[in-house]
């Protein structure tokens, strides 16, 4: 790919990274990345992943910018409370960095039209803020063999892990069903330190960087752990799971079958 002068200065310093250079930017404006949620996790995600020249970003989010967003939802703002979150999210997207295709897809994501949907991107990034959505995406995502970045926030402490890459595990593998809808309290419900959120899906763009380009160690087969009160960073190790429904040794879940 040819560089026209805008390019070169607007990528100069990735491309002045040996790691990315000329290629890597190139493979960067070449790539198809799936944001599902255009909220917390999606508002820094996005802003990164638009900055860095990824050259399509598809957008799920059937929900609509709200007051009590703005907290930490920092794609959207005051003058576009009311109106679709993907439409807000593509207008700040187009502002920051021309180079993007924004594709919105102002849906909730389901067992319908999941495949599709992510059928159509190299990779997909969820910050969805639901176990319903984070098992379609996952299901999808390791059927069709599109890496997966998840992140997930609440309160002050947030995770992020890397599926269906290498011999790495998937979401179901770690969380082989959702917990009883009482056990874990949304965000809405118990709250969310605003600021965690751009640190996750802060995260969660450097790794859908990383793992375009195969940069550095990605995270699969780790989770990553972020406590915001103490300040502290964990990696586990995670595995795949034999008896996993998708990914083990004897799968029951197919490709147009049964998603949770
Ligand atoms: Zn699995």
């Amino acid at each position: 790919m040819d560089f026209d002068d805008t390019q070169i200065h607007r990528y100069a310093r990735h491309i002045i990274l040996p790691e990315i250079g000329g290629a890597g930017q190139a493979a960067l404006l070449r790539s198809r990345v799936l944001v599902i949620g255009a909220g917390g996790l999606g508002s820094a995600l996005l802003l990164y992943l638009a900055a860095a020249g990824i050259g399509t970003l598809g957008i799920v989010d059937d929900d609509t910018v709200d007051l009590s967003n703005l907290q930490r939802q920092v794609i959207h703002d005051t003058g576009t409370i009311g109106t679709a979150k993907v439409a807000s999210a593509a207008a700040r997207i187009r502002a920051l960095n021309p180079d993007v295709t924004v594709d919105t897809h102002a849906v909730r994501l389901t067992a319908d039209n999941a495949d599709d949907l992510v059928g159509r991107y190299d990779m997909v990034a969820d910050g969805s803020d639901n176990f319903d959505t984070r098992y379609v995406v996952n299901d999808a995502c390791i059927l069709a063999g599109k890496p997966l970045i998840s992140a997930a926030i609440l309160r002050f402490e947030g995770q992020l892990a890397t599926f269906g890459v290498g011999d790495g595990p998937c979401y179901r593998c770690l969380y082989p069903a959702a917990p009883p809808g009482d056990m874990v309290p949304s965000c809405a419900q118990a709250g969310v330190f605003g600021a965690l959120a751009g640190v996750m899906g802060s995260l969660q763009a450097i790794e859908v960087i990383k793992q375009g380009l195969g940069l550095g160690n990605g995270l699969a087969g780790r989770l990553l752990l972020y406590d915001a009160l103490g300040h502290g960073f964990r990696t586990l190790t995670v595995k795949r799971d034999p008896d996993c429904v998708l990914c083990g040794t004897s799968p029951t879940l197919r490709a147009g079958g049964n998603h949770a």
